[in-house]
């Protein structure tokens, strides 16, 4: 399987912006190929744009986060299946803004995950420790708490291409602070090795994302750290010739 790097554009970009910067990796990776899957989360507002733009460019669409539920009186929301009708192929879920200023708890996640998956989505679950967990030594034993409850049983008839987890420590994010390659690739093998403890040997091949300040001057070395199986980007998404450079540091 390819390594997956996804942008995260979380709450920017207004539609001329956006979609020039879609169309602008569209073409890139229509000229020059790439070793890595490629895909652009942008606001839900942009979402139909972007879609129009990515057809039949090998970067796939993705929604940033979706209810659990399949349609009804909830304001403001998106289900899956609403993403998955605006050309979405993935869902971020879990990501540390939303469990923070949203409040969102590990069985919310679990049962965004059902719901992405009914909608035939695939996922990139969001795990991670904040600076105080990380300090105190709980790194593994936080994403081991959010996965045991974030996973949803009855993934038997997914593939492990469904379901990416990216591996995002909180203080790292925005902060231009990194852990070291070897530090991310201890956290991810204890995450592969869970993943298949609960979901089967099968899942080895799962992919394994490093997100937090990836940058082109980081990614080499992070992408090319054993047991990362691509990355989650979120500021330098935005500025075109460094998600270029990020994706293509995965050889
Ligand atoms: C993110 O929030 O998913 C992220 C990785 O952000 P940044 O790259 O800006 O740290």
């Amino acid at each position: 399987m390819h390594k997956l790097v996804a942008a995260n554009w979380k709450m920017n970009g207004l539609k001329e912006a956006g979609v020039d910067l879609a169309r602008g990796l569209a073409m890139r990776a229509a000229s020059e190929k790439l070793n890595s899957e490629l895909v652009i989360c942008p606001p839900a507002t942009l979402l139909i744009s972007v879609a129009e733009v990515l057809r039949g460019s090998p970067v796939h669409l993705g929604g940033q986060d979706c209810h659990a539920e399949e349609k009804g009186a909830h304001t403001g929301d998106i289900s899956a299946a609403m993403l998955k009708d605006a050309g979405c192929r993935y869902v971020i879920l879990g990501h540390s803004e939303r469990r923070i200023a949203h409040h969102e708890n590990d069985a919310e996640v679990r049962a965004k995950l059902a719901a992405a998956r009914l909608a035939g989505m695939a996922a990139i679950l969001c795990v991670g420790e904040n600076e105080d967990q990380r300090k105190s030594g709980e790194t593994l034993a936080v994403i081991e708490r959010q996965l045991t409850n974030s996973l949803p049983t009855g993934l038997a008839g997914l593939n492990a291409s469904d379901l990416s987890i990216a591996y995002e420590p909180v203080w790292a994010i925005g902060s231009g602070h990194t852990p070291t390659p070897a530090e991310v690739t201890g956290v991810h093998a204890r995450i592969r090795a869970q993943i298949c403890q609960i979901l089967g040997s099968r899942w080895r091949e799962v992919r394994v994302l490093y997100g937090g300040s990836v940058k082109p001057q980081n990614a080499h070395d992070l992408l090319a750290a054993p047991e990362v199986d691509g990355a989650l980007v979120g500021g330098a998404s935005l500025v075109l010739d460094d998600f270029w450079a990020i994706a293509g540091a995965c050889g």
